[in-house]
């Protein structure tokens, strides 16, 4: 059964630009969309199930991640309803959802409970700074092993338990039979796309998007294995060494360009930029150029009278790492590969189901 919250468009608001009123259902959006297909219509069916309440509906729905924000819906509306943003909202939305801590929804819905958290884990490292009487080789050994123990921690207690409800919320629950053989094959597509989000190409102006968001997600988890198993910042190998740099550099040099888009807002996808969209990509690219300068200070051998950059890029690292990963923008990695691999199975059963005659009722 599906409930009605007639609250809903008001508990929406604070996740993204709330113009989805003004729609009146003409279905350009959907026509426009590159990605949209049998079975997962949208962006409309989205912006009806947000007018109506509708909230079950959206709860199940895994379409606003198969949304790749090219913005041509947007662009193609007669209202200016901004069917785009709501996709982008509607993520953000399914998130804090997806979520059993509720944390995400209070650092999306709060600015200030942001910053104070923010403020927090600063001020945890600066204690343990103390607590290590600032002395560069102490700190510097907990960071390491900080990294590790911070991404298996994430990993293990929100990252899975949150996949795992959103798998509830989209195909147990809405008792979606596929035989095991699809959940199991479903997979391999599954990393293809985490890596490759190859689809984006279905759009003809993300082209260039696609390539930088390439380079930037190959660089991030190069420069993530350099630093943490390869120790970038304690290692004598030239080879490590030379790859960290690179790899920083290019986190850090992409951001930057995402950044200035951001700013001039010329492109439909940069137009709205919610908090956590600011802090995703400012805290990447603090993060690739603050390792960058921690290793420029290491060879030359000026780190130990400079440990404020140290704790400076400790304290991005640790607010990225308990903060952003788990809980913010980043999580749409995860997410949106989940979701592909979801809709595959839907897809097939929905296939299967037409082909024996059996009607289907997409709501
Ligand atoms: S194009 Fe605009 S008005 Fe038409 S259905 Fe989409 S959002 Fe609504
Ligand atoms: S932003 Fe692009 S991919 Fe997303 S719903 Fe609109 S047309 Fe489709």
């Amino acid at each position: 059964m599906n409930r009605i919250d007639p609250d809903f468009k008001e508990k929406l608001k604070p996740f993204g630009i709330g113009n989805w009123n003004e729609c009146y259902h003409c279905g350009n959006c959907t026509a426009t969309c590159p990605h949209t297909e049998e079975g997962f219509l949208f962006p409309r069916k989205g912006i009806r199930a947000v007018q109506m309440g509708l909230t079950e509906s959206i709860h199940k729905n895994v379409d606003p991640w198969l949304c790749y924000y090219c913005g041509d819906c947007s662009e193609s509306c007669p209202r200016d309803a901004n069917p785009g943003e709501l996709m982008m909202t509607l993520r953000r939305y399914l998130i804090t959802k997806y979520d059993w801590t509720g944390f995400s929804r209070i650092l999306y819905t709060s600015v200030p409970a942001l910053i104070i958290a923010f403020i927090l884990v600063a001020i945890s490292i600066i204690g343990i700074g103390y607590t290590k009487n600032f002395n560069v080789n102490s700190i510097m050994e907990f960071g390491h092993q900080f990294e590790l123990i911070a991404i298996l921690s994430v990993a293990i207690i929100i990252l899975l338990p949150n996949i795992l409800r959103m798998l509830w919320f989209t195909l147990v629950k809405e008792k979606v039979r596929a035989p095991l053989l699809s959940y199991i094959i479903g997979f391999g597509d599954l990393i293809l796309h985490m890596f490759t989000q190859k689809k984006t190409l279905k759009c003809e102006e993300n082209r260039l998007q696609w390539f930088e968001h390439f380079i930037l997600v190959l660089g991030y988890l190069i420069l993530l294995f350099t630093t943490v198993f390869l120790n970038w910042f304690g290692t004598e190998s030239i080879y490590v060494v030379f790859l960290g740099y690179i790899v920083g550099a290019v986190t850090f040099i992409i951001t930057f360009l995402f950044i200035i888009r951001r700013i001039r807002k010329k492109s439909e996808i940069s137009k709205y930029s919610h908090p956590s969209d600011w802090l995703f990509i400012v805290w990447l690219f603090l993060m690739g150029l603050s390792a960058f300068l921690v290793r420029v200070f290491i060879d030359l051998n000026i780190i130990g009278n400079h440990l404020w950059l140290y704790l400076l890029h400790l304290i991005v690292l640790a607010q990225w790492a308990v903060l952003i990963v788990p809980f913010g923008k980043w999580t749409h990695f995860l997410y949106r590969s989940f979701a592909i691999y979801i809709a595959k199975i839907k897809k097939e059963v929905l296939v299967k189901q037409r082909d024996k005659g059996i009607v289907t009722i997409v709501t």
